[in-house]
């Protein structure tokens, strides 16, 4: 089955689900029209499916060699990165100031998709430049910016994320990478950082390393933590590339997928130490870091949706192919596709259904925080930043989950067929597996919802959530299509289940952490059920409103299979987060021995 960028669905969640088209006739997004956006979203689909997507199954099999130091690339990976670079694509996002076209974060999240369906291990690379010029934009000094964002926007140049060490995982205030002050103002960094995505590779001339390590001086922990840009070769003062710096690829990781992105461990200071420039100030890294990861956790959260989108693709082809056995009712002789059978029908609605919803919410979290940068007022821009801030991490948790649940469903709906590798259904659960754990697994996404998100503006953030939940549904209600079922109804009891377990959850936070902890990821799959669900409803709406039969029918039945089968666990989920949190504190003797 042939892969194609779904353009068309992408452009009405973005514009409906997610409000870019309201921010659009409000002129949040300046020129932005939506022909415009229509024709950006066309030609990154052309692109990911034509040049990117075919090189998926090299990648995977070919896999990245290291020999002498160096990786060699997949063939054909070189060209086609060069190719998108040039199109302009790593600067979609970037400051005009730059060289970058300046467009929305909203718009950027629907190519970042687009790259990730036809090949997560090409995609990620690109991504982490793109953090590493938005932490460089925020908290670099002139001359820094000056030398390294042109390129890095450009795509000449990519760069890496390094917090990970062998002591240092979620734990990130026990990293141990030194630097030292050099008396001319830069730093020299010793030290090891493990599993660097895209560490080394031969697809640019350079490679800017964004790396946290610890001066002499620093207070213990996430406090004492700065960051530093180190370039792979030192770069002269009329721009050229200078010696090499003092860091080395001595060994990459085999893994179970993503087999076409490099994950590299790299050595600092052999020879007295890495040249290393401070971004932001000493000690204040991790701040400038988080400008990076934001970014980042949304683009993985957008991995899991492009794995999804392409697994369901894969599925959906197959399933009108294979013929097993005769469907209830079905007319003629001889055996009925697949896709007849109830079972199966239920498989593929289930994955469409995730993939849609997740769809949904990274844009609204890519949305929020583009009125975050653009609102004209300060109570406004605050708002959608802690919007932003509160869906980020269901963003990232949710559709990472899901895109391993959706593909783990493709290869089933793909029987035999999809356990053995070529059909390329078992890449789709191999490559999703890894973005639940990487840009802070997906239990640190519940935590960082639960302890830090939850408790903006003092419980207003997530009240102003609940309230547009609420509307959504009010809306649904209104309309009073018989097509819609029990849509509403269901999503109501989500919105009440989520609103339950948010007031339960918020004075323990204070008074019973362990509590709190214990239902963190539970509490922030509802999230996801009672925000998924309520999108998909706004696209139904949306299209009843359009007048199109055939695309609202299509849409009310999605949000009403999603309201029926996914969101109506929520009360289920409620309990798990207010009940069985206890039962999770109390069994640990199950766990002894
Ligand atoms: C393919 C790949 C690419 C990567 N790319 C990069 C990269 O480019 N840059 C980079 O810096 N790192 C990278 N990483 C590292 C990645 O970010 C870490 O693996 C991840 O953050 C988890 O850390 P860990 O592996 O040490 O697991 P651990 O931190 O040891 O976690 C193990 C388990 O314990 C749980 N856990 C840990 N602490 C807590 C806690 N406080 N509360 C509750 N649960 C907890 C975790 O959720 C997890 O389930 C990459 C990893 C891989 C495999």
């Amino acid at each position: 089955m042939t892969y194609r960028a779904p353009v068309a669905d992408i452009s009405f969640t973005l514009k409906h689900a997610a409000g870019v088209k309201r921010a659009i006739d409000e002129g949040l997004y300046g020129d932005l029209a939506e022909d415009l956006l229509d024709a950006v979203l066309e030609e990154a689909g052309k692109f990911a499916t034509d040049v990117i997507a075919p090189l998926n199954r090299v990648g995977d099999v070919h896999g990245t060699p290291l020999k002498d130091g160096a990786i060699a690339m997949p063939p054909g990976w070189k060209e086609a990165y060069t190719a998108w670079a040039a199109a302009g694509w790593n600067g979609l996002a970037g400051s005009a100031d730059w060289g970058g076209q300046g467009l929305p974060h909203a718009v950027n999240a629907a190519c970042i998709e687009m790259w990730n369906e036809a090949s997560p291990a090409f995609a990620i690379g690109p991504v982490l430049t793109m953090g590493a010029i938005e932490a460089l934009d925020a908290h670099g000094a002139d001359a820094l910016k000056r030398a390294y964002l042109p390129k890095l926007v450009s795509g000449e140049w990519m760069g890496t994320m390094q917090l990970t060490e062998p002591q240092a995982g979620s734990d990130v205030g026990a990293l141990r990478t030194k630097a030292e002050r050099a008396p001319d103002g830069s730093y020299r960094i010793t030290g090891q950082k493990i599993f660097i995505t895209y560490g080394e590779h031969d697809l640019t001339d350079n490679i800017v390393h964004f790396v946290l390590a610890r001066l002499p001086d620093a207070p213990p922990g996430t406090k004492g933590i700065s960051l530093f840009l180190i370039p792979k070769f030192l770069v002269n003062a009329d721009g050229s590339l200078g010696a090499r710096n003092d860091v080395r690829c001595p060994s990459i990781e085999h893994k179970l997928g993503i087999h076409g992105s490099p994950t590299c461990t790299l050595v600092y200071g052999d020879h007295g130490g890495a040249v290393g420039y401070l971004v932001g100030e000493e000690n204040r890294g991790l701040a400038c870091m988080f400008t990076m990861m934001n970014n980042a956790r949304l683009a993985v959260a957008l991995q899991g949706v492009g794995i999804a989108e392409r697994a369901t693709q894969q599925a959906l082809g197959f399933a009108r192919e294979r013929k097993q056995g005769r469907a209830p009712g079905a007319a003629g002789t001889g055996a009925s596709p697949i896709i007849a059978h109830p079972d199966v029908r239920r498989m593929l609605l289930t994955m469409r259904a995730l993939t849609k919803a997740a769809r949904a919410i990274c844009y609204l979290t890519a949305v929020a925080t583009d009125r975050a940068h653009r609102a004209a007022g300060a109570a406004e821009r605050k708002a959608a930043h802690e919007r932003a801030s509160l869906l980020t991490p269901v963003a990232k948790a949710f559709s990472t989950d899901i895109g391993i649940e959706v593909a783990s469903l493709g290869v089933q709906v793909h029987g035999g067929m999809g356990y053995v590798e070529e059909t390329g259904a078992a890449q789709h659960l191999r490559d999703a597996r890894i973005a639940a754990i990487y840009e802070g697994t997906n239990g640190i996404q519940a935590i960082d919802l639960v302890t830090r998100k939850l408790p903006l503006s003092g419980g207003g953030a997530v009240k102003a959530c609940l309230d547009d939940l609420r509307s959504t549904v009010a809306a649904l209600e209104a309309v009073n299509d018989p097509a819609l079922g029990a849509t509403g109804a269901r999503l109501a009891e989500a919105v009440d289940s989520l609103d339950r377990a948010t007031q339960w959850l918020l004075p323990r936070l204070d008074k019973a952490p362990e509590a709190a902890l214990a239902g963190a990821t539970p509490y922030l799959r509802l999230f996801a059920h009672a925000a998924g669900g309520c999108a998909l409803a706004e696209e139904a709406l949306a299209a009843i409103r359009a007048g199109d039969g055939a695309d609202a029918a299509a849409r009310i039945a999605i949000a009403r299979f999603f309201a029926d089968n996914v969101a109506v666990t929520a009360p289920g989920l409620e309990r798990t987060v207010t009940e069985g949190a206890e039962s999770v504190n109390d069994a640990q003797a199950a766990l002894a021995g």
